[in-house]
């Protein structure tokens, strides 16, 4: 068969299914170099947090579990086993691995100043702070107790909560008890809780 290079990897692009036009089965090979890549890493059932459908999901971590070793994600694939996706995933939930390992990761809190034009980091604690201070004095100033008919409501109306996708379920479902807790009616998360 005269096969060029180009040839060769469209058809290796396409393959792992089943016989090909190069004459033999591609599939048991494929096999082997996903059984390469998760070959001594520890397997985690999880749900996938970004929608409300909640697919299973699979996450190989590398790490031999010893003090001070942080267990690395190396692979993420839907869960064979679960009711909801039977294996598959969205093109969202088939790149869960970059919420974990992604350099554009925010990882400190972030506030832009009133006026100001770009956001600036700040310390967990300055952050806590200021969440503390500015909620307690809005709820304070814009609680309401009654309706104009005398009925009792005891709602926050000054303050709205919105979750990201990239949330966790678990993140929600304390951030929806945290707002609920101060008579917040204004929330919504992508987790739906
Ligand atoms: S894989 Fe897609 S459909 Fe499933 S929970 Fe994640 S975002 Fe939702």
């Amino acid at each position: 068969m005269n096969l060029t290079r180009r040839d060769f990897l469209k058809v290796s692009a396409i393959g792992g299914a089943t016989a090909t036009v190069l004459g033999f089965d591609l599939a048991p090979a494929y096999a082997q170099m996903r059984e390469l890549k998760i070959a001594r890493a520890t397997e985690t059932r999880s749900t996938c947090p970004y929608c409300s459908v909640s697919c299973g999901v699979l996450i190989y971590t590398l790490g031999d579990k010893a003090k001070n070793v942080t267990a690395q994600v190396v692979h993420v694939e839907g869960d064979p086993d679960h009711p909801i996706n039977r294996g598959t995933l969205c093109p969202k939930g088939s790149s869960l691995q970059q919420d974990i390992l992604n350099p554009r990761r925010l990882m400190k809190p972030q506030v832009r100043r009133p006026g100001s034009d770009h956001w600036e980091d700040i310390s967990w604690n300055t952050a806590l702070d200021e969440i503390g201070h500015w909620v307690k004095k809005t709820r304070d100033a814009t609680f309401v107790e009654q309706d104009p008919q005398g009925r009792t409501v005891n709602r926050c109306e000054g303050i709205a909560f919105t979750g990201g996708c990239t949330d966790t379920n678990e993140f929600n479902f304390l951030a929806v008890k945290a707002m609920r807790s101060l008579g917040v009616c204004y929330l919504e998360n992508q987790a739906r809780v």
